[in-house]
């Protein structure tokens, strides 16, 4: 017997679209390929707007002990003053935010089924096939949520950047330090990001140009002095410190800025990092991905094809996009880092009032269902 929904990814997006379509008493299975909780590539900052939406999937990120997030600091070859956020975001790890939405899936009636990894869609039947390791599914519309992995006939194309991320315990002073803070560092090649999450450990998170990785050098030694010399931020929460894991977790080839403009089927709907891929400093991927996905199952209830839905939610990105896409050439290419530590040292003020307009022109704004 097919089913109505199969939901293939069990990230912010997957678990979004399986709540909401399991609150209105839709049956869905949503497929998982790991088989307990992980550590993802993410700054694992959580903007205002993807708070929102969590705590209206059932998640109270205050219990999982987020931090507050209400000032950003940047260095661009020099330190730009401690902004005020425009919102109050918060820090909490993949780890827990993805494991708390997988749960409230399964509360909320979904079949969570983990350890089952997809490998591809056939579209030419209906319903549709998913095949899977070692097995077979049936289902009348299918949500690709694989983030980033693609899946046979669903690829996008490749970017040039790998992306780190690293859980550090820091004394109690670097603690402090970055209370309330979210850090970005830009340097030639790439950028990191920095926040503190639950039980006072530092995420660091840093993408890198391919040319830029091979001079590094992989190993997380050899990042750690890189990094620890690209900003006076970095050089402090660096020394004194203690890498949780043995090695960062990557990901390779981030297609920023990716928006999917092809339709795979009228059955088959694109959510989160599938659909759109903003670049990583704005820190609303995961807005995207839980309004995207709560988006689609309205579709889906509604008997609207994932055509009409595709159209619709990109149309609906296109304005942050276009910004994010301005503020990437600004932070990662070396003509758009000089002119920003020109104007950092020569303008202060300029860029203490061009950050805030960034960080609201890079937010999706249009949350209608
Ligand atoms: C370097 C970096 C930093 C970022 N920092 C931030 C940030 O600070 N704040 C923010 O809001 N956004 C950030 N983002 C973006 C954010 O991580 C993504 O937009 C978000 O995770 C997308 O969610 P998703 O559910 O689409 O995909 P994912 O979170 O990637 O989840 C996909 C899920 O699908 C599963 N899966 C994959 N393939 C298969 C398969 N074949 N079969 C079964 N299951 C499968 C995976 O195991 C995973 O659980 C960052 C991204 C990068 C690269």
């Amino acid at each position: 017997m097919p089913l109505p929904c199969i939901i293939v990814g069990g990230g912010p997006a997957g678990a979004a679209c399986a709540i909401e379509l399991a609150r209105k008493g839709r049956r869905v299975m949503l497929l998982e390929k790991t088989r307990t909780a992980h550590h993802k590539v993410c700054g694992e900052f959580i903007s205002a707007d993807a708070r929102n939406l969590i705590s209206d999937l059932g998640v109270d990120i205050w219990a999982l002990e987020a931090t507050e997030i209400t000032a950003l600091s940047f260095a661009c070859g020099v330190q730009v003053p401690r902004i005020a956020l425009p919102f109050t975001a918060a820090g909490l790890s993949r780890f827990c935010l993805d494991e708390a939405l997988l749960r409230a899936a399964q509360d909320a009636g979904a079949e969570v089924v983990r350890g089952v990894t997809v490998t591809a869609l056939d579209a030419s039947e209906k319903p549709i096939v998913v095949h899977a390791s070692g097995k077979e599914f049936r289902a009348a519309s299918v949500v690709l949520a694989t983030g980033k992995h693609d899946l046979r006939g669903c690829m996008r194309p490749h970017g040039s950047m790998t992306s780190f991320k690293l859980h550090l315990r820091v004394s109690p002073a670097t603690a402090a330090m970055l209370r309330n803070l979210v850090h970005l560092t830009i340097f030639p090649g790439g950028y990191a990001g920095a926040c503190l999450v639950e039980r006072e450990t530092v995420a660091i998170c840093w993408v890198m140009e391919r040319e830029l990785l091979k001079k590094t050098g992989a190993a997380w030694q050899a990042q750690t002095r890189y990094l620890s010399v690209q900003s006076d931020f970095y050089g402090k929460v660096l020394a004194h410190t203690q890498p949780l894991w043995e090695k960062p977790v990557a990901v390779s080839a981030i297609p920023y800025g990716f928006v999917r403009k092809r339709v795979i089927s009228r059955s088959i709907y694109p959510i989160g990092d599938q659909l759109a891929v903003i670049p990583s400093y704005t820190g609303d991927g995961i807005s995207i991905a839980l309004h995207s996905g709560i988006a689609a199952a309205r579709a889906i209830l509604n008997g609207t094809p994932a055509n009409e839905f595709q159209h619709t939610v990109t149309a609906r990105l296109r304005r942050q996009m276009i910004w994010a896409k301005a503020g990437n050439l600004a932070i990662s290419t070396s003509a758009g880092q000089r002119l920003s530590a020109v104007m950092a040292r020569t303008l202060p003020s300029a860029a203490a009032r061009i950050i805030p307009f960034m960080v609201n022109a890079t937010r999706l704004t249009d949350f209608s269902l």
